[in-house]
């Protein structure tokens, strides 16, 4: 059985996956908007341990399919670390079809196209990126440290050598006075990426978030109305998009392009329907 130190955070889509914890906390843990992992402090977990544990577990669980390894920004590691822990899963866990990871725009950059196209056959599958804004200007403000740029190279590079990105944006990061920045921008980056997976979420303040000077949370309707001026502006080609985080006001499901118009009838009702709050963040959930 697999043992885990708290906090341990993992995407929704992981509910059924095993997993494995071979780093503590997040590398970076700069955003502001962030509190997943303020006050631990990061470290990798040693190498003979975690393959220790695999071994471990392999015999309680001979038949998992899908392998999650956390914390943050896993492809971080070094490729020699990656590759090895990926040799023992796939030998350990005969059934294995993928491993995912959360990542950044530079950690994959930061692998060569050979490495990225040796990960992608030793079964990583899916990299979790939040891209949260394609605001420079927000994404400096709330301390990502991480470029737009940069993380549109990532992914259209991990996806060339068949890995999976799922791209994550944040609903009312910018504020009120950014919002229409980070519409335009977010759905322009999104264009330029073209993930395979998309999802929204909505910034929310939770204990261990200080956001930047001024910042003014959107409201509940200005919320929805984000989303769905950010639905207007994406061209997606072939993209799974959800929104059914427990942060977002309405869950929606969808893909790109067929559902597309779907969507924004269903926000646009929603935005009609004067059930949204317009003065205050709406009903938002205490804690994310
Ligand atoms: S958003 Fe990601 S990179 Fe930023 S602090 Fe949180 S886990 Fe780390």
């Amino acid at each position: 059985m697999p043992e885990y130190k708290e906090p341990l955070f993992r995407p929704p889509a992981e509910a059924d996956s095993l997993i494995f914890q071979v780093a503590y906390g997040c590398p970076h843990n700069t955003c502001r908007f962030c509190g997943m992992y303020k006050g631990v402090r990061y470290s990798l977990r040693g190498m003979e341990e975690a393959l220790a544990e695999f071994i471990k577990s392999a015999e309680y669980y001979p038949e998992a399919r899908r392998i999650f390894l956390a914390d943050g920004d896993v492809m971080l590691l070094p490729f020699a670390m990656l590759k090895t822990y990926l040799v023992a899963l796939n030998s350990l866990f005969p059934r294995l079809t993928r491993v995912n990871v959360y990542a950044n725009g530079s950690s994959i950059l930061d692998k060569s196209d050979e490495e990225l196209a040796e990960l992608k056959k030793l079964r990583l599958n899916t990299l979790y990126l939040g891209l949260e804004t394609g605001s420079p200007k927000i994404l400096e403000l709330v301390n990502k440290g991480e470029k737009v740029n940069v993380m549109i190279e990532a992914v259209k590079r991990a996806q060339q050598h068949g890995l999976r990105c799922s791209v994550m944006f944040l609903l009312g990061l910018g504020g009120k006075e950014y919002s229409a920045e980070h519409v335009r921008l977010t759905a322009a980056a999104l264009n330029e990426m073209q993930p395979i997976l998309l999802s929204a979420l909505r910034f929310v303040e939770v204990p261990n978030t200080r956001m930047f000077d001024g910042f003014k949370t959107v409201s509940e309707y200005e919320a929805v109305k984000e989303l769905r001026d950010i639905i207007a502006g994406l061209e997606l080609r072939k993209t799974i998009f959800r929104a059914n985080h427990r942060s977002n006001p309405i869950p929606l499901e969808g893909r790109f392009p067929n559902n597309k118009q779907d969507l924004l009838d269903l926000l646009d009702a929603q935005l009609a329907s004067g059930e949204l709050d317009k003065n205050g963040p709406g009903m938002t959930p205490l804690f994310l």
